[in-house]
C-alpha cells in the first residue's frame, strides 16, 4: 500500500523528488494521513464482468505485427470434430506482457507467481482527459486523487487504466492513431507513475485499455521498463473497465502458460 505523506509530497507542485527522497520519506509516513486508511469498498454483488475482448483477425495490433490468423483444420463433416490452427504473435489481443517481454532475463509466462494473477482490481480512470489528449497519461497526482477518494491502494493490487480508448474499435485506424510518421498515438502510463505504483504500492500488476503500457507516442517504453524491470507484469488492451467499480473488485488474470513465452492472449475476469 502507498504511504501518505510520500503521496502527498509526490503529487504536490514543484520540482519532482528523486526516487532516493521519495524511499527516504517512507519513514516519515505515519506523520501524516492524507487519504482514508482503508478503502471504502462497495459491497461484492456477485458479479462476472469480462475484461478480455473476444480475439479475432479484425482486432486491431501494434504496428508491424501481423493480425491473428484461424485456420480450420478439422470439420465435423469430415472427422466429426472441430478444430482451428491458430496463429498470432503473443502481443494480440486482450494479453499479458510477462517481466522477459522487455527484460532478456526477466520472468517467463510459465515463471509467473500465481498469487500475482489473482488481485484487488483499482481502476484509474483517465478518460475525460484522454478524449481531449490521445497522449495522456496516468500521472503520480491521477493516483493521489483514487486514493483520497478511495482509500490506499491494496498491497499486490492490479492497476488499471481507464481511457475509454474501446470506443474506437467501430474504426481499428482511429484506436491505432497513427499520425504521418506512422507513431501511434495513444494513452498510457507515465514511467514516473509506475515506478511510484511498484516501489510504494507494492502492486502486483498493472494494465491498460490500450495496446501499450506506455502513452504510444513514448519512444523510451519507460511505464514497460518500470513494471517488467520489476518483476511485475502487464495485461494491454483490456475491455469494459467502465463496467467495473473504482475500487473493491477483484481480477483474475488467466495468463498463458507455455514454456519461455513473453505473454499471449489471456481471459481476464473482474468479480465484483
Ligand atoms: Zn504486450
Amino acid at each position: 500500500m502507498c504511504s501518505p505523506e510520500i503521496v502527498r509530497l509526490a503529487g504536490s507542485a514543484g520540482p519532482r523528488p528523486s526516487r532516493r527522497t521519495l524511499l527516504g520519506w517512507a519513514g516519515g509516513a505515519a506523520l501524516a494521513a492524507v487519504v482514508p486508511a482503508r478503502a471504502a469498498a462497495a459491497p461484492r454483488t456477485g458479479g462476472v464482468v469480462d475484461l478480455t475482448h473476444t480475439l479475432s483477425p479484425g482486432l486491431p495490433v501494434w504496428p508491424g505485427n501481423p493480425p491473428m490468423a484461424m485456420v480450420p483444420v478439422a470439420w465435423h463433416a469430415v472427422g466429426g470434430f472441430g478444430q482451428f490452427a491458430l496463429g498470432y504473435w503473443e502481443h494480440t489481443g486482450t494479453h499479458l506482457d510477462a517481466p522477459a517481454h522487455r527484460i532478456a532475463d526477466g520472468a517467463t509466462t510459465d515463471a509467473l507467481a500465481v498469487d500475482d494473477l489473482v488481485a484487488p482490481l483499482v481502476v484509474l480512470d483517465i478518460s475525460a482527459k484522454a478524449a481531449n489528449d490521445a497522449d495522456a497519461v496516468v500521472t503520480v497526482a491521477d493516483i493521489d486523487r483514487w486514493r483520497t477518494e478511495h482509500g490506499e491502494i491494496p498491497d499486490r493490487a492490479f492497476v488499471a487504466m481507464y481511457s475509454g480508448w474501446e470506443g474506437r474499435l467501430g474504426d481499428p485506424s482511429t484506436f491505432l492513431n497513427l499520425d504521418a510518421r506512422g507513431v501511434p498515438h495513444a494513452p498510457g502510463f507515465a514511467a514516473e507513475a509506475v515506478e511510484y505504483l511498484v516501489t510504494q504500492c507494492g502492486i502486483a500488476g498493472a494494465g491498460v485499455d490500450t495496446l501499450s503500457l506506455d502513452c504510444g507516442a513514448d519512444p523510451d517504453y519507460g511505464a514497460h521498463t518500470a513494471l517488467l524491470g520489476a518483476g511485475r507484469y502487464g495485461v494491454e488492451m483490456l475491455a469494459a473497465l467502465a463496467a467495473v467499480p473504482p475500487s473493491g473488485a477483484t481480477v483474475v488474470v488467466g495468463a498463458p502458460k507455455h514454456a519461455g513465452g513473453t505473454g499471449g492472449p489471456c481471459r481476464v475476469l473482474a468479480l465484483t
